[in-house]
């Protein structure tokens, strides 16, 4: 017999089996020995009492193990004769796209400007080494895109999207670990995404699909309103369905589809700065303790959200355990964002503090049009990369000095590895953008005992939040004026996250092969 139970124990308790077979069977009211397997379905920490406690639903066998659905297996055929659809960009978006095209009985090209996992790997060394942004391959760009080397969260708030439960198994069955499936917030690490990435790369080329890296497109070709293939670096590769998926940093496409007379749209988007505490801080904080968070919980995690002036303010993307890499991509960017490995070990939490900017208030600054958002981010990377000093060095100062006002004449000890140099952030910062992080900081603050410290340091800039551009599509995904168009991802404006992006992809491929 199988039965699901919900139950609510210490963190302890939730870490051993013979635990957990005792729980079981006090809640069911039957002898311990019955129970031969005690499996975890659903797990989410409370940390709102002084007790931290895990909610589980636990899935108990009784008498004997009972066979369970096994995780979904999707079904890939050959598709070598499959009629082509390109596929612009392999991160979340592409991939998955690519898949569910298999799925479907069509051919994937994929066409990615930068480097296959592996290599791109070395040039991230090489980043670090150098200091010299490659603008092919780097934190963003590559194979897996801009969510391969990150923190692998997989909890997304579009679930109207599409299916989440899907694209976790469907990681799962490319080697991402089962608890992703349990866990309320999964997270899969740097460390394991890689492996996934390739195992994936390998089911597309297995049942008849190409992945090609070097390969930059450059061109759309379009006759009348029909797309009918594009160029790469003067190669032409034809296909009447492409699947645009090059992310929100790929700006290069966007001036391209503005020179192609593609329609695009401004959007809102976000930007400020990363903030890194000790994570012993952050458990404290969180686990309501006074020496960390002991050796059954998992580094704590954050989530703050503010209106100020009517508009948001808030923690994005966070990485407990983590550390601040520099995202840029292109010489002369500094840019910063976060990533962790599956252990979430290290001793530093960072997270995205960022503001929402919409139309209105780029034309305050006197940035006009579709271009705007775009170029506001360039003006902050570059004045970020001259406040560092140039190279990778990122420009910080201490969140207690920040709200002071004042120059910080130290700085904590920070995870990101290329150098912090001491820099006025509030000062350079939009005056806008640092008023409001400045007071959502400080309501933080008030909010979370020990949150304001002065160990706690601010990184600028991150400003690839989200992307300040739309390219609108119909109803089944397509742009509405060039037949055969599917923008599709976090760069096309439908996506924020590995996971919305995944389902974004699936869903222009989908779109795809309804039509045929
Ligand atoms: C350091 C970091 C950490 C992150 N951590 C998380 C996290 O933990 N959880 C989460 O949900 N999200 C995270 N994100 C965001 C997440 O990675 C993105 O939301 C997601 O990758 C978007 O997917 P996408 O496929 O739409 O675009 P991208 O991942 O940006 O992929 C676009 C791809 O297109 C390629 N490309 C661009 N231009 C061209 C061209 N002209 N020709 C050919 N190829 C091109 C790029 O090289 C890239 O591989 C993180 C991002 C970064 C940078």
């Amino acid at each position: 017999m199988y039965k699901e139970i919900q139950v609510r124990i210490k963190p302890e308790e939730a870490a051993q089996e013979e635990e957990l077979k005792r729980i079981a069977a006090r809640a069911l009211a039957i002898v311990p020995g019955r129970i031969c397997r005690v499996d975890m379905v659903r797990r989410s920490i409370d940390a709102r009492q002084r007790t931290v406690l895990f909610n589980m639903l636990l899935g108990v066998h009784i008498d004997r193990i009972e066979e369970r659905e096994k995780v979904f297996i999707p079904a890939y055929r050959d598709v070598s004769d499959g009629k082509p659809v390109i596929v612009v960009g392999a991160g979340p978006a592409g991939l998955f796209a690519a898949l569910r095209l298999i799925e479907r009985g069509f051919r994937p090209i994929v066409l990615e400007r930068g480097k296959a996992v592996e290599n791109r790997k070395k040039d991230l060394n090489r980043l670090y080494k150098t200091g010299i942004v490659n603008d092919d391959s780097n934190f963003g760009f590559g194979e897996g895109g801009a969510g391969t080397f990150s923190d692998g969260k997989l909890y997304t708030r579009s679930k109207k999207r599409g299916d989440v439960r899907r694209i976790l198994e469907i990681l799962v069955h490319h080697g991402a670990a089962e608890h992703i499936l349990v866990d309320a917030h999964p997270h899969v690490g740097t460390d394991k995404l890689p492996g996934v990435i390739v195992n994936i790369r390998k089911t597309i080329e297995k049942y008849g699909g190409e992945v090609h890296f070097d390969t930059r497109v450059t061109d759309l070709l379009i006759r009348g309103n029909n797309i009918y293939g594009v160029v790469t670096d003067g190669r032409e590769v034809l296909a009447g369905q492409v699947i645009l998926a090059t992310g929100h940093s790929a700006r290069d496409v966007y001036r391209m589809l503005h020179v192609r007379d593609v329609r695009m749209e401004a959007k809102d988007f976000a930007v400020g700065v990363r903030l890194e505490h000790p994570q012993r801080l952050i458990d404290c904080m969180q686990y309501h303790t006074r020496d960390g968070r002991g050796p059954w919980l998992p580094a704590a995690e954050y989530n703050f959200v503010a209106d100020i002036d009517g508009r948001g303010v808030y923690s994005f993307c966070m990485c407990p355990g983590g550390v601040v890499v520099p995202a840029a991509t292109a010489p002369g960017q500094q840019v910063v964002n976060g990533m962790s490995s599956s252990a979430r070990n290290t001793p530093w939490a960072n997270s995205a503090m960022v503001t929402a900017i919409g139309k209105q208030e780029l034309e305050s600054m006197n940035y006009h049009g579709l271009f705007a958002g775009l170029e506001f981010q360039e003006t902050l990377e570059y004045r970020a990369f001259q406040e560092g000093g140039g190279g990778l060095w990122a420009p910080g100062q201490r969140l207690t000095d920040f709200l002071a006002g004042k120059y910080s004449q130290s700085l904590p000890s920070a995870s990101y590895k290329p150098g912090v140099k001491s820099s006025l952030l509030h000062v350079w910062l939009p005056k806008m953008v640092s008023r409001r992080l400045s007071t959502a900081l400080t309501y933080f603050g008030q909010r979370a005992k020990g949150f304001v410290t002065a160990e706690a340091l601010l990184l600028g800039v991150e400003t690839r939040t989200s992307s300040p551009i739309r390219i609108p599509r119909n109803e089944e995904a397509r742009h509405p004026e060039i037949v055969g168009l599917y923008p599709c991802g976090e760069g096309a404006g439908y996506a924020g996250g590995i996971v919305s992006a995944a389902m974004d992809g699936e869903k222009c491929a989908e779109s795809i092969s309804e039509l045929f």
